[in-house]
């Protein structure tokens, strides 16, 4: 089992799931997490990605168990900072919610 974390991101993680679901796969959505009974799930993300046409989401390994599905941008804008999990760049007011939205440990 696999978790992937769509760092706060219901609507991705919903599409995920349908898109999931459609490939026979066993798949189900808690909030923002999805859950697939797979254990190498990253080239299905692959595919996801081109599939959506999220070309500027990436995947990242967290732990054993967890995957990090997020856009990834470059910080360009001062007074934005980055989480550690997955490099979302938000205010620090945002990313004190995103990070919670990803339940892992860190607080
Ligand atoms: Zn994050």
């Amino acid at each position: 089992m696999t978790v992937i974390d769509c760092a706060g991101d219901k609507e991705i993680a919903s599409n995920l799931v349908k898109y999931l679901i459609s490939l026979g796969h066993d798949a189900r959505q808690d909030n923002s997490l999805v859950i697939i009974n797979e254990k190498n799930v990253k080239n299905i993300l692959k595919l996801f990605i081109k599939y959506a046409g999220k070309s500027d989401y990436d995947i990242l390994q967290a732990d054993s168990e967890t995957i990090v599905l997020a856009k990834l941008t470059s910080i360009t804008n001062f007074g934005l900072s980055t989480c550690e999990i997955c490099g979302y760049v938000a205010t620090d007011e945002e990313l004190f919610a995103h990070r919670r939205a990803h339940g892992i440990q860190l607080f």
